[in-house]
């Protein structure tokens, strides 16, 4: 059961009204993920299940005036400085370019990144970094084409490819893909993934499936682990620990054979990195979460869409709604504590 947090309590203890986003941990969130739809054209077997899912009705997404308002808001009044695009498929959304340039003007100008599956993207890479794209992260769990159409349903491997390219020809750097591992599927394909990344001059970054899956099938048993994936690169490669600090980054990050090419581990499950998350995310329906995780949303579209007494509710009251948020953050995800429940929101609609 997701709880909608009621706008307008006062909070004993609260943040402070004129501060950026901090929790009660002391974290700063710097880091706004948008998502910009929940709809997608592709149905990875551990995110969305065959038939899709029920979108969200049309009048209930954010419209491009009020992602807009609240990315100006996030800016200028929160001081995010870091703006990703995501979904569901981003591409999807026909304002995008237009988002991505109205970010770009924005003061001090975020940072400016993407994460799709890349279908489209031979298109529109070239637009995008036009418009202040800085980096993007591509999906991509497989190289070999059968095994890409049974991990996501569609045979579409070549247009990801064509993608890719057009995001290097359009100067996007850094490119990042992200893959998550299904046991028995692509696990051991894992390695020629990483040699195309490093022969392409990608960065490879593996994901540990979590239990965000629109059909409630995760299970820590099946899960491949961070450790298993370095145990079986090592087979082919030489790790040795990027000596960068990782800052705000999920990733453990590894020299492959001496540099200068990486791998990255996000070892969301086995090796959580709560303590130094810097996330906030904003859903198409305008629901503002505070974790991946959290049962708790913040709805802000009575704030955009409804009248305070005096006319349309003031940013400050919008920024003050995000503050309180932020401000009750748990923790930790808690995916190891007996209590623990998945929320209701799969990831497709929180975006990853
Ligand atoms: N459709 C876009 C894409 O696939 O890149 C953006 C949204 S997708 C939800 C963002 C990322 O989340 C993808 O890299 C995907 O592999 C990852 N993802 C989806 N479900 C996941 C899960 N249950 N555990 C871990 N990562 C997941
Ligand atoms: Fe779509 Fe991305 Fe989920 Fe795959 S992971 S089904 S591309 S939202």
């Amino acid at each position: 059961m997701t709880h909608r947090t009621m706008l307008g309590m006062p909070q004993p203890g609260g943040p402070d009204r004129s501060a950026r986003l901090i929790d009660r941990f002391g974290r700063v969130a710097k880091d706004l993920r948008v998502s910009l739809t929940d709809r997608c054209n592709l149905r990875c077997t551990y995110c969305m299940p065959a038939e899709g899912l029920r979108w969200l009705p049309t009048d209930e997404l954010l419209s491009t005036s009020e992602l807009q308002r609240l990315m100006r808001i996030a800016v200028e009044h929160l001081g995010i400085e870091e703006i990703r695009f995501t979904g569901g498929e981003p591409l999807l959304r026909a304002d995008l370019t237009a988002l991505v340039g109205f970010a770009a003007e924005l003061t001090p100008r975020p940072r400016l990144s993407l994460t799709t599956n890349g279908l489209g993207l031979a298109r529109k890479a070239d637009g995008l970094a036009r418009a202040g794209l800085d980096r993007i992260n591509v999906s991509l769990d497989s190289i070999d084409p059968a095994t890409y159409a049974t991990m996501t349903r569609r045979d579409r491997l070549a247009d990801v490819l064509d993608g890719l390219s057009a995001a290097r020809n359009a100067a996007l750097n850094p490119i990042k893909i992200n893959a998550v591992l299904v046991r028995g599927v692509n696990d051991h394909q894992a390695p020629d993934l990483l040699r195309y990344c490093l022969a392409e001059g990608y960065e490879l970054r593996i994901i540990e499936q979590m239990p965000l899956d629109a059909g409630r099938r995760w299970q820590r048993s099946a899960m491949v682990t961070a450790e298993e994936v370095l145990t079986l690169l090592q087979r082919r490669y030489t790790l040795t620990p990027d000596p960068h600090p990782r800052h705000h980054d999920p990733a453990e990050r590894w020299l492959v054979d001496g540099g200068p090419g990486t791998i990255g581990l996000i070892a969301s499950v086995t090796r959580p990195f709560c303590g130094d998350c810097d996330r906030v995310r904003l859903t198409a329906d305008g629901m503002l979460r505070n974790c991946l995780f959290a049962t708790d949303e913040t709805d802000l579209r009575p704030l955009l869409r409804e009248q305070d007494h005096g006319g349309e509710f003031a940013d400050e009251a919008i920024a003050d709604a995000w503050r309180r948020s932020l401000w009750n953050k748990a923790a930790g995800h808690g995916i190891d504590h007996a209590g623990f429940a998945q929320p209701d929101r799969p990831m497709s609609a929180i975006g990853g």
